[in-house]
């Protein structure tokens, strides 16, 4: 039951308006009337007293040890950007759509998502769908958040937990399903398109909107999957029969600009955004990213006193410590025209982060680090400001590449028609080689392979270039021979520390080469996937077989090469990060090859544009896959070795170079921007 005494915050029509006149703008206030109304007779009929979702969560959520920087019980002061966003999500509000554009750490997920629904189970039950990015990661939510969240706002009595008779199994109570009086809450993924055909809700929660897939399918009678459409829309159909109560949270960190799904809509909505005070001034403004300021010593470290906010009234500086002044004092202001009516957006980079969560310094620390590191700056983009990711990499002109060829010796193998080495000149290994990755793709007819040196820094020199002519079905063929040997070689003093083998096309010939390797050689398959962090591949057991899989997401390494490929070499000083060398002898066809695919502008269902990797008709690219494949090598030895940080994802490089043997960077020298 309920702890609410009875009488307490009945809210009558006139005191729902009065208060509505601070969150509603003149031209939504009739609406806003007639929902107080009918608000308030729809609890005069129930008999039950209206607490607001606000007033919910200061009475009933304690955020428990561990799983927050913050335990203790909820205060709204520590986040007051998020009130306004809850209070859309309140009964008595005339919002049906809320679309937050987020960046990580602002308290988004237990501020709004967790205690809108802590409140549906205990104060205004209905039916509702979770979305998160996938099943499993709804289903992990529910497991992880919202049963903690129900313990320790002390409404576990308000959930069913009725045994099926025999079975002993919990039905109303499990990770994809709660159910309360008068509602339920059920956790699905995107990609369920039955789930989100097959029921009627009031309440509709997505999370993570960036990561769902663009089109979820079905099977049809003779097994195809065809496409059913957006999961976006599909789930806002379930939503018609409650449409004049219905409420949708939508919230995502966006991710890459031409596949977003929050920036649309949030762009379709009147773009909130959260105006903060000027402690010297008194000027309101919004935090944008042009106005934080920082200095660095000669080795290009942060000097952590240097890091303020500029106000860009009167150039005050703002520390980080000052979130404390103005954040309680700053209000949410419409910056657009909203598109349709009781629709709102917001958006929220984690530079509003209170103190004790992310702070400036932290934040631009990661910006240091990023560098010039394209992958990098998509991921800060992303997570910390909040934005999309506008992506780039055309293809860098393979002339100006050929020019820039060194007179170094690669490594050149000989083989005879059964694949036996004939002859081998191994390579001399430039300065700053640390370790070897090799990268191979598999046609019918051929294996062609790369063997890369790598240096501090993401240097690379292209070792050797290979092609290994055969059919490539039987393992005990020519290709495959001569492939082992390539792999067995002495690379002029070092060996090769991983080979990644495209598992695409020959994929059991593949799976049964790689299971005759302890390590250091694994099939690949290329996914053309981005996530929210810099991880940029994914170990998966392969059924049946001995040996692991990676999944590596192959856009993200194509932009980063065709960065490093269209960056000259400096008349004087340190080369840029990631240069890459080639040798006198590499031909032409190399290099038409390295530089085959163009982003190709794709138009959507959607009307939304995104950008593909696109081979044209004819060419040829298989020194592009092979150096994807070698990069992804060189991301995975990396993981292996160095610490990473579990949210982003980040390696410490520098860690990694020096365990390789490079001088520690104080001593090396500095790369170039
Ligand atoms: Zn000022």
């Amino acid at each position: 039951m309920s702890a609410i005494k009875p009488g307490r915050n009945r809210d009558t029509p006139e005191a729902a308006a009065r208060r509505m006149r601070h969150l509603f703008p003149p031209e939504e206030m009739d609406i806003a009337r007639a929902w107080a109304r009918k608000a308030t007779r729809s609890h005069i009929h129930h008999e039950i007293s209206h607490m607001s979702i606000v007033e919910w969560a200061t009475m009933k959520r304690i955020l428990p040890q561990g799983l927050t920087s913050m335990p203790g019980p909820w205060r709204w002061e520590v986040v007051p950007y998020l009130k306004e966003i809850a209070e859309c999500l309140d009964p008595t509000s005339p919002i049906h759509e809320i679309y937050v554009m987020k960046g990580a750490q602002i308290g988004y997920t237990v501020g709004v998502l967790e205690n809108w629904i802590g409140y549906s189970i205990d104060q205004d039950p209905g039916p509702m769908m979770f979305i998160s990015a996938d099943a499993d990661v709804a289903e992990e939510s529910v497991e992880l958040r919202v049963d903690r969240m129900i313990e320790s706002a002390g409404i576990r009595n308000k959930v069913f937990s009725q045994s099926r008779q025999g079975s002993g199994k919990k039905t109303g109570d499990t990770k994809r399903k709660k159910e309360f009086p008068g509602g339920f809450l059920i956790a699905v993924g995107p990609n369920s398109g039955s789930k989100l055909r097959s029921f009627s809700i009031q309440k509709l929660a997505e999370d993570e909107m960036d990561a769902w897939p663009q089109q979820v399918g079905s099977a049809d009678g003779a097994g195809k999957r065809a496409a059913e459409g957006d999961p976006h829309s599909l789930a806002r159909r379930r939503l018609d029969a409650f449409e004049a109560v219905s409420k949708t949270l939508g919230g995502s960190t966006p991710l890459i600009r031409s596949t977003s799904r929050i920036e649309p809509l949030f762009n379709d909505g009147d773009q909130r955004r959260y105006f903060v005070p000027c402690k010297a001034c008194g000027a309101m403004q919004y935090l944008r990213w042009a106005q934080v300021k920082y200095k660095t010593d000669d080795s290009g470290r942060l000097i952590w006193d240097s890091v303020h906010y500029e106000c860009e009234a009167c150039g005050a500086e703002w520390r980080n410590e000052d979130k404390a002044y103005f954040l309680p004092r700053g209000e949410w202001r419409p910056t657009a025209q909203a598109m349709k009516p009781n629709y709102r957006s917001y958006h929220i980079p984690s530079l509003l982060s209170p103190i004790g969560m992310r702070s400036w310094h932290s934040i631009c620390q990661e910006w240091i680090d990023a560098h010039d590191d394209p992958n990098r700056l998509r991921v800060f983009t992303n997570t910390v400001l909040g934005e999309t990711w506008q992506e780039r990499g055309e293809a860098p002109r393979w002339e100006r590449i050929m020019l820039r060829r060194e007179g170094w010796s690669p490594e050149v193998f000989h083989f005879d028609g059964q694949g036996n080495p004939i002859d081998y000149t191994p390579p001399i290994l430039p300065e700053g080689a640390l370790l070897l990755t090799l990268g191979a793709d598999v046609q019918k007819d051929r294996i062609e392979c790369e063997v890369v040196a790598w240096g501090a820094g993401r240097e690379s020199w292209s070792l050797g270039y290979h092609v290994l002519m055969g059919e490539t079905l039987d393992l005990d063929s020519p290709a495959w021979r001569a492939f082992s040997q390539i792999l067995a070689a002495d690379h002029g003093g070092m060996s090769i520390s991983l080979a990644l083998i495209d598992s695409h096309y020959q994929t059991q010939t593949v799976y049964g080469f790689c299971e005759n390797y302890d390590t250091g050689v694994l099939p690949c398959m290329g996914e053309s996937h981005y996530s929210k962090t810099l991880k940029v591949f994914q170990l998966r057991e392969v059924s049946g077989r001995m040996i692991r899989r990676a999944d590596i997401y192959t856009d993200i390494l194509k932009i980063e090469i065709y960065t490093s490929l269209g960056k000259g070499k400096p008349d004087a000083g340190p080369l840029p990060r990631g240069y890459c060398h080639f040798p006198e002898e590499r031909g032409e066809d190399y290099f038409r090859m390295l530089t085959a695919e163009e982003r190709i502008p794709e138009k959507m269902h959607n009307g939304q544009t995104r950008y593909i990797f696109k081979k044209p008709e004819g060419r040829r690219n298989e020194a592009l896959d092979c150096r994807v494949y070698s990069l992804a090598a060189l991301y995975m030895l990396a993981w292996d070795v160095a610490p990473v940080d579990e949210d982003s994802g980040a390696v410490d490089w520098d860690v990694f170079w020096v365990a390789c043997g490079a001088p520690s960077k104080g001593e090396r020298p500095a790369e170039q921007g």
